[in-house]
């Protein structure tokens, strides 16, 4: 019985060898495993489902991509593996529909699952990233439900137009930020493991794969953090049977 988590792909048609990767590895590593979690940012962006409604049809490429991805995904599903898909900050806006074509299963963020014989919590990790006041306001917007019913209202031109603009000015806010910003609070961490009584921790953002060791309510407790996919690797946790989860690299391409 395995169980293997992922996340931050942030795939789009201008890296072809990421998807290329990530679908030779659904087919290659990931077929036959018990469950699969993206925990977010598998899409650099997300603009609705509708999207998919322009496959073979939409010169950017974004739409073919998506109805790639859902069709590798539903292909490992129907083989029997359960998967699970959670919102980024990048991908938040993916909805039923696209689940649905994935075979996936929305999870909440945050949330916690039985993995072996652990409870684990598993988040994407912005919602830790308390010190980035600015980024957490339009978080708090972003996810209300009547934001999102207005953006997806909008006409898909100018969603496209949108997201790009938000993705801009997210790369000149983060450039002039503080390093320690865009890292994870520790306490907020240890909150959040207290408040879930857990003693593990998986979630991924930060872009800094890495085991800690914290420690939650006197006990040792880890806190895991995957890492993002770039043409030549990606990373994934692994968890056999009842053992520790494991922080691997995946070689991809070549
Ligand atoms: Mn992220």
């Amino acid at each position: 019985m395995t169980t293997r988590l992922i996340s931050d792909l942030h795939l789009h048609p201008g890296a072809p060898e990421i998807t290329e990767g990530f679908v030779h590895w659904l087919e290659e590593s990931a077929r036959g495993c018990e469950a699969l979690y993206l925990l977010g940012d598998i899409f650099e962006a997300w603009i609705g489902d509708d999207l998919l409604d322009l496959a073979g049809a939409d010169p950017t490429g974004n739409a073919d991509l998506a109805a790639r991805v859902a069709r590798a995904l539903k292909r490992l599903a129907d083989d029997g593996t359960a998967v699970y898909l959670m919102h980024g900050n990048r991908d938040f806006l993916l909805g039923e529909r696209f689940a649905t074509e994935a075979g996936a299963t929305l999870l909440a963020d945050p949330s916690v699952v039985s993995l072996g014989d652990k409870r684990v919590l598993l988040m994407h990790g912005d919602s830790l990233c308390t010190l980035d006041t600015a980024y957490q306001a339009f978080r708090a917007q972003a996810r209300s439900p009547l934001w999102q019913a207005q953006v997806l209202s909008m006409p898909l031109q100018e969603r496209i137009a949108l997201a790009k603009q938000l993705r801009e000015q997210s790369g000149e806010a983060n450039s002039s930020k503080a390093e320690d910003i865009m890292d994870v609070t520790p306490d907020e961490v240890v909150k959040s493991m207290a408040e879930q009584g857990v003693t593990t921790l998986i979630h991924g953002h930060t872009h800094r794969p890495a085991v800690h060791e914290c420690e939650v309510d006197g006990q040792p407790a880890r806190r895991f953090v995957l890492g993002d996919w770039r043409p030549d690797r990606g990373w994934e946790i692994v968890i056999e049977g009842n053992g520790e989860p494991q922080l691997k690299e995946i070689p991809l391409g070549g």
